[in-house]
């Protein structure tokens, strides 16, 4: 084989596909419980409108973003995270003026140059929400409850729900300064971090390298303003009323620069050095930055493969069980049209019925004509099949056909036209 899978990119098939889809499926209806609507946007986007909302001097716009030049020459990017995209789709949709509330999720891949590891690709799956146009401490504990749902829905028990705040354009320069001047007291920080205390100090504290030594830091909760305090309190209270507990942890920062205020991740013990399998916070600037008015923002966006992952060492993922399996075999070529209009018949039905009690969901397999009889029944063996009908010479001059269960190996004869 000439061709792999670009690095840091997986296929999924089988049991794995039907998970990630099973996963999807139930994030939609904890969702739908919080009244978020669905979007779609676009897998590219301007580069523009990912440089501008991220930031220039994060990880992700100066390392991580696949940029590509389209045929007239557009600057584009694949979508490295879904904010920014539904900010747009929000603005350029007029969706304020639409949709009475402005709460949107969303489930698709995005796109990031890092280096692959275990929970880490260049190609991965989010499932995330974004919540506008209320200010209140009221979207900063919806959101996080609603990511706590979500997870719990998906079959993660355990988990860490770390919070903190960044503070507002009033009171974090002054915490920013702060924390620049004791960084540059320090020494022997590494290159990254060299460069981050004059362009992005904040990010120097979640360096694996560094952060873990630095002691005695300034603390952004020192530094609030008195607005940013009270919406922290009211963000805590009503996590508290809901019962979501959580650890106010003054080294959280985040890899995007449109954060302010209240920011959270939520982490599994289950999962190695990725452990984060939430984050999100408030954004209260990047639609006016993006050119749309003044409008709070809140949102989060969770990493479905990890999830996955978590759920598993959990051993309490959500069960995507295969659809259960009639096949139909033909016993000479003659019959292969009676038997492909049952096949089509069956599967017009909304169940199974009698055929295989209690299915949800079902697949009607065959015929295969050109096969013996034999390697017909091999391969129902191997699709795991059910229940087997087999049309017979014999029995079609009855207007009927065997059924047979494939666990007893019971046969019984049954009229075509019962089913
Ligand atoms: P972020 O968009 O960086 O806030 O990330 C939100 C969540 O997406 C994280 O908590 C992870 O679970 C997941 N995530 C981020 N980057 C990756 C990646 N490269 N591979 C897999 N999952 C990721």
């Amino acid at each position: 084989m000439d061709y792999k899978a670009p690095r840091g990119t997986h296929d999924l098939w089988g049991a794995n596909a039907r998970k990630l889809h099973a996963l999807e499926e139930t994030c939609r209806r904890v969702f739908q419980k919080f009244d978020y609507s669905e979007i779609k946007f676009p897998t590219f986007e301007d580069a523009a409108l990912f440089t501008r909302s991220i930031g220039e001097a994060t990880d992700i716009v100066e390392k991580e973003m696949y940029v590509f030049e389209d045929r007239k020459g557009r600057r584009l990017s694949l979508r490295p995270e879904g904010t920014a995209s539904v900010v747009r789709a929000y603005l350029e949709n007029g969706l304020a003026q639409s949709m009475p509330l402005g709460k949107f999720f969303y489930c698709g891949s995005m796109f990031r140059y890092e280096r692959p590891q275990a929970g880490r690709y260049r190609e991965f799956y989010q499932i995330g929400a974004e919540y506008f146009a209320n200010p209140g401490p009221a979207a900063d504990a919806e959101v996080i409850v609603l990511a706590r749902d979500v997870l719990r829905a998906a079959g993660i028990s355990e988990m860490t729900v770390h919070l903190h705040t960044l503070g507002c354009p009033s009171c974090r320069p002054s915490f920013r300064k702060s924390l620049a001047d004791y960084l540059s007291t320090q020494e022997g920080l590494c290159a990254d971090c060299c460069r981050r205390v004059v362009t992005n100090p904040l990010r120097v504290l979640d360096c694996k390298i560094d952060s873990p030594r630095l002691t005695d830091l300034p603390r952004m909760v020192d530094f609030l303003c008195g607005e940013c305090v009270q919406h922290f309190a009211g963000v805590q209270e009503l996590l508290r009323a809901a019962q979501c507990a959580y650890e106010i942890d003054t080294r959280l920062v985040r890899g995007l620069d449109y954060y302010t205020r209240t920011i959270f991740e939520i982490r599994s013990a289950h999962l190695g050095s990725q452990d984060a399998l939430a984050a999100g916070g408030r954004y209260d600037n990047l639609v006016k930055d993006l050119g749309g008015p003044q409008t709070p923002a809140v949102g989060f966006a969770l990493g479905s493969e990890r999830v996955l992952m978590a759920a598993e060492k959990l051993n309490t993922g959500i069960e995507a069980p295969a659809p259960r399996v009639i096949f139909i075999a033909v016993a000479g070529k003659s019959l292969e049209r009676e038997a492909f209009r049952l096949a089509a018949h069956l599967r017009s039905l909304p169940a199974p019925g009698a055929l295989l009690p209690g299915a949800i969901a079902f697949s009607v397999e065959g015929p295969f004509a050109d096969k013996s009889l034999k390697s017909q029944f091999r391969l129902a063996d191997k699709l795991c099949a059910e229940k087997v009908i087999i049309f017979g010479e014999a029995e079609f001059q009855r207007d009927a056909v065997t059924v047979r269960d494939m666990a007893t190996q019971n046969q019984e004869e049954i009229l075509i036209g019962s089913f």
